[in-house]
């Protein structure tokens, strides 16, 4: 794929993120079942809803620009997913787990409020208002859930895994 114009580096970012999104609406289950906090599993599953709603989003977006909404394998989430799931496969205290599993969370909340904050941008420059929208919408979620994760790990979980040295 060219990237000869704005308007295709936009359509290059949007498949990457369609393909974020669609790993995650897989790989969110697995995570939240991973937890062992209730109000973090509870967090996880919420985002999942959000993320399938994300993934509407985009296709809308593909819709505003005449284009098939065919998704380009990101190999960045592939790899933070992956990440993830070994850290469930460590043996461990659960609270300690836990931690672990909000700091991969929040890489994988970074890496699309990277990605959300540049398509936006660009969309901004090309003027497509409605794209605009759809896109700050699903970027408030993933900064909104990134807040939520660490306000989680200060209340909850870190005083519970620092703890654990004394278990
Ligand atoms: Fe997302
Ligand atoms: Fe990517
Ligand atoms: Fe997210």
């Amino acid at each position: 794929m060219k990237l000869d114009t704005l308007e295709s580096l936009l359509v290059k970012e949007l498949k990457d993120l369609l393909s974020a999104e669609k790993q995650l609406v897989k790989a969110l289950p697995k995570m939240a079942k991973g937890a062992t906090s209730e109000p973090l599993r509870a967090a996880i599953e919420e985002h999942l809803e959000q993320t399938k709603g994300q993934v509407d989003r985009l296709e809308k977006v593909f819709g505003i620009l005449g284009k098939a909404p065919r998704a380009e394998h990101c190999k960045a989430m592939e790899a933070l997913i992956e990440e993830g799931a070994e850290l469930l496969e460590e043996e461990g205290d659960p609270a300690v787990k836990d931690a672990a599993l909000i700091a991969a969370a929040q890489k994988v909340e970074h890496y699309e409020i990277s990605g959300y904050g540049t398509a936006r941008t660009l969309a901004e420059l090309l003027g497509l208002d409605k794209a605009v929208k759809l896109l700050r919408q699903t970027l408030d979620e993933e900064k909104e859930t990134d807040e939520n994760l660490t306000q989680l790990a200060l209340s909850e979980i870190n005083p519970q895994a620092e703890a654990a040295a004394a278990r």
